[in-house]
């Protein structure tokens, strides 16, 4: 017994379930057809004994209508009236006032002295005996006249009932091991079909912890518990997805937009080191550089944790002068990149964009870092402005080594390097062109890049101008 339930426990949720539909079912009918047969079996033994007591009545009638001079001899001559009125497998035996056998009248297969003593009364009565294993039941009552004292004996076997109770007993075997294959095919049938989608999540979180976050569940025509809980499953996982691929776009994002700045204040610190100790100009100067750019590098990554979480909302309307930026982020690439040449070319002293100033200065850092990564000979960097209907243009130009034609639509995306190589050479990821594209996608701005191989490389940025 307990090795049959330790293995129920082990097995499969479509062998438990079948075993137990079947057994509910199984035993639901076993303690009906119980139940049914008992009723039947005492409904049948109460009419075989009505139908005893009813024979005996008839035979007292009769003989009460002979009146009361009947002779041992009519008692005898009634032998043929008497087989009228009982049945073919009923026997009537008459004994005498001593209890000796004075007349048989009878085919069944019974002779009176198998019969067991039966108490004789002057009451009618009918009780159920049994005689080698076979059920009988005995009717008894008086015979009383002025010639003849004595007793009737009516035997009525029970053979047809005894044969209606084995059928119904071997139908209703047969109908219980019929039942008990059809629940257990049922239940098996059924189980199979409820434990499907639990098996298919199943497979499908294994199959995520083999290959990735990305896999998702075949979901159910039906929209019944099961149907709803795929669905659910999918969902949730889309989230766990998404959120995982924010968390990682995040540390991705924020080491590459961290490294310049804190090359910034690396530059300041050094200069310090270097001039400060005895200039007080340099070290006032270097120190409030170096305190201003760790105030933006502070909110540089509120902003970056801002950027990833709502990829696309806009909350703030700005008005920003963009040559303030611009001169800014030029003084730092020249503490960093003395050997450069920076200029800018510009019509107007300020020109007012509609981007925040910290998204701004992100957007410059990334273009100009590339063009400084990507410049070897010539060393100069042009920056001009322009305004045009509504927007402001800014192009980024420099003169190193250009992109391939057919690498200039891809390197907006993720991961994407020209010259793989080349840029691991030069600490690239391929990550910045992709940030600034999101940030200028998120201000209804546009970026461009035209490019010559070994001639150079321009970067246009188009904003909606910022109203004052
Ligand atoms: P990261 O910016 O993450 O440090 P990266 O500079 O390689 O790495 P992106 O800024 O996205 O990544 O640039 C993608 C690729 O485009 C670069 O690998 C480089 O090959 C090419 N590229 C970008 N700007 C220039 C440029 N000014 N001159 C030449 N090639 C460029
Ligand atoms: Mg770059």
């Amino acid at each position: 017994m307990k090795k049959v339930l330790k293995w129920i426990k082990s097995s499969s949720l479509t062998v438990k379930w079948t075993i137990a539909s079947a057994s509910v079912i199984f035993i639901t009918f076993t303690v009906f057809s119980l139940i049914q047969y008992l009723s039947i079996k005492d409904w049948m033994l109460t009419e075989e004994k009505v139908s005893v007591t009813q024979t005996l009545n008839e035979l007292s009638v009769f003989y009460q209508q002979r009146g009361p001079v009947i002779t041992k001899g009519e008692i005898v001559e009634s032998e043929t009236l008497i087989q009228q009125i009982i049945d073919r497998k009923q026997a009537v035996v008459i004994f005498n006032s001593r209890g000796q056998l004075f007349l048989n009248i009878s085919s069944t297969s019974i002779s009176p002295s198998e019969l067991p003593e039966i108490p004789l009364s002057k009451e009618k009565n009918v009780q159920l005996i049994e005689v080698n294993s076979d059920p009988y039941y005995i009717g008894t009552g008086p015979i009383i006249s002025n010639n003849f004292n004595g007793y009737m004996v009516l035997i009525s076997p029970l053979a047809r009932y005894e044969k209606m109770m084995a059928n119904l007993l071997w139908l209703t075997v047969g109908l219980g091991i019929l039942a008990l294959l059809i629940s257990a095919l049922v239940g098996y049938f059924l189980a199979k079909r409820f434990s499907r989608p639990v098996k298919d999540l199943k497979y499908t979180i294994k199959r995520i912890e083999r290959n990735g976050l990305q896999e998702r569940v075949e979901t159910l025509p039906s929209q019944d518990e099961l149907g709803e809980l795929l669905i659910l499953f999918n969902r949730m996982m889309e989230k766990v997805e998404s959120s995982f691929d924010q968390q990682q776009q995040f540390v991705e994002d924020a080491s590459h937009e961290l490294r310049t700045p804190l090359q910034i204040i690396e530059g300041h610190l050094r200069l310090l080191q270097r001039w400060g100790k005895n200039d007080p100009k340099v070290l006032e100067e270097s120190l409030f550089s170096s305190l201003e750019e760790l105030q933006r590098l502070k909110e540089l990554v509120e902003d970056l944790l801002a950027l990833t979480k709502q990829d696309d909302k806009r909350e703030e309307y700005y008005a920003t002068d963009i040559v303030d930026i611009i001169n800014r982020v030029m003084d730092d690439f020249h503490v960093l990149y003395p050997s450069f040449s920076f200029t800018v070319d510009k019509e107007s002293k300020q020109y007012l964009t509609d981007i925040s100033p910290r998204h701004f200065e992100q957007l410059l850092i990334i273009l100009l870092d590339n063009a400084v990564k990507y410049s070897e000979q010539r060393k100069d960097i042009v920056i001009t402005i322009k305004q045009n209907s509504g927007k402001v243009l800014i192009l980024i130009k420099d003169f190193g080594m250009g992109i391939p034609a057919n690498d200039i639509p891809k390197v907006f995306h993720r991961f994407y390097r020209t010259d793989k190589s080349r840029s691991r050479e030069r600490g690239g990821n391929g990550l910045g062109l992709a940030i600034a594209k999101r940030i200028i996608s998120r201000y209804s701005g546009e970026i461009h890049i035209s490019s010559e191989e070994n001639k150079g490389t321009e970067v246009l940025i188009k904003l909606n101008e910022g109203k004052s």
